[in-house]
């Protein structure tokens, strides 16, 4: 899930002030060609209007003289086609500078918009920790809860690039302008909710020495975050079969996908039949992100959506006894909590690999996706081999994806 990408649509950023370079760089030499062009006209005009000469300034007999004449003749439309050349680039030079000032100076023309291609400020309305039961009112310092406004009109996607079962999952990319950086978020809400919404919600880690995470927390409500989306991050016709089963192996951040796409199918399809388990594993119980939510959405479709979850410290659960005796469990809102990471054992135990229409999505920290399906390319941009867990339970390629 960590991506540490150098912001793409700088490159247009780059392209505009290149052609500004260009624009000034045609205009100076252009305006030297006409300034040259009439000096050499002058020059022209005072030689023809006189008698023809010799270099040591005696007058030329009539036909040695018409020769030169034909010559300083040729010489001067040269020049002439010169200058007219000179003001055309000019022209183009000093019209190209305006272009790019004024696409520069150009407000949005659709304020609170998102496009793929090219950054947009989207204005933060709130930031804020993440809180979640367990957690004091002081809450997790390392995760905040961001809110952006949307424009009325802020999405360009068009029907045909959305599906209408949901199954598919679509991100946001976020621009520090200072260095130049850009990287991937998925909004807790699919496009059409967000934008019905008027906003985009996201929750976003800081990392120790992150760069965009500590960016992305010290905004200020009110302060703009350059934006670019939406950008597809999963969809169910990557897999060569109808999908019916979606697991979700997922650790920290990696909930915002998940989360993301069982809501939008489960709140916004009656008609979906898909089925989702959900196995999502943090370092403490009190890590644990967006439990109410899940909560709720398991609590309206119980034979739809399963979560577990691994705790790798779980001791601040109290144990009770579960209903088999002696299986002894700690539970936190109504979701059995496991103690320690997700291993091979537990997979073995639970993902139904025999089951024809199910998929496997994978997102956490690189390690967390190591050891469960092998590593992502080093680019982030392939998916790299099938390897870990999944690997060992036989799952084809197919079957698994590494968001
Ligand atoms: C599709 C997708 C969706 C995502 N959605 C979310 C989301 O909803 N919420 C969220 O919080 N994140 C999400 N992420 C992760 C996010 O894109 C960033 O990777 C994350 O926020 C860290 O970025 P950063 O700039 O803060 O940290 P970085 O500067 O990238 O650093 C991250 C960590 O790596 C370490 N590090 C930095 N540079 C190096 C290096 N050269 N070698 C080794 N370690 C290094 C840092 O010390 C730090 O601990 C998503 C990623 C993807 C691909």
């Amino acid at each position: 899930m960590a991506s540490r990408t150098v912001c793409r649509t700088c490159a247009a950023q780059r392209t505009a002030s290149r052609a500004q370079q260009i624009g000034a760089i045609a205009t100076l030499s252009a305006t030297w060609a006409v300034h040259y062009g009439a000096r050499q006209r002058r020059g022209y005009a005072q030689a023809t209007s006189s008698a023809p000469h010799d270099s040591a300034g005696q007058t030329l007999p009539k036909g040695q003289g018409m020769h030169e004449q034909r010559k300083a003749a040729a010489e001067a439309r040269l020049r002439s086609v010169l200058q007219i050349l000179g003001f055309t680039a000019a022209a183009l030079g000093i019209g190209t500078l305006f272009w790019v000032k004024e696409q520069q100076n150009q407000p949005s023309r659709n304020p609170g918009g998102l496009y793929p291609d090219r950054f947009t400020p989207l204005l933060v309305t709130l930031n804020q920790l993440c809180t979640s039961s367990l957690q004091s009112e002081v809450g997790d310092s390392h995760h905040r809860h961001l809110e952006l406004a949307l424009g009325p009109e802020s999405t360009p996607l068009l029907p045909e690039q959305t599906r209408d079962d949901g199954l598919e999952i679509f991100s946001i990319y976020i621009k520090q302008p200072d260095i130049q950086i850009e990287r991937a978020y998925t909004p807790l809400y699919a496009p059409r909710d967000a934008t019905s919404s008027g906003k985009i919600d996201l929750l976003v880690k800081k990392y120790e020495n992150g760069e965009m995470g500590k960016y992305i927390h010290s905004r200020l409500i009110g302060q703009p975050l350059e934006a670019r989306g939406w950008l597809k991050t999963w969809d169910a016709g990557w897999h060569p079969y109808e999908i019916d089963h979606i697991y979700f192996l997922v650790a920290g951040t990696g909930i915002t996908p998940a989360y993301q796409l069982i809501n939008s199918v489960l709140s916004n399809r009656p008609s979906s039949s898909t089925r989702f388990t959900l196995f999502y594993s943090a370092p403490q119980p009190a890590s644990f992100l967006l439990l109410p939510e899940l909560e709720q959405l398991r609590e309206a479709n119980p034979d739809r959506l399963r979560v577990e979850l691994w705790a790798e410290d779980a001791s601040s659960l109290k144990a009770h006894r579960l209903g088999v005796w002696p299986t002894i469990a700690r539970e936190l809102r109504g979701m059995v909590v496991r103690e320690g990471r997700i291993a091979l054992p537990d997979l073995r135990k639970r993902l139904c690999r025999t089951e024809p229409g199910s998929v496997v999505l994978v997102c956490g920290p690189d390690g967390f996706v190591s050891a469960i399906a092998g590593p992502l390319s080093r680019d982030g941009q392939s998916q790299g081999p099938l390897q870990g867990y999944l690997a060992d339970l036989g799952s084809s390629p197919y079957q698994v994806h590494k968001l």
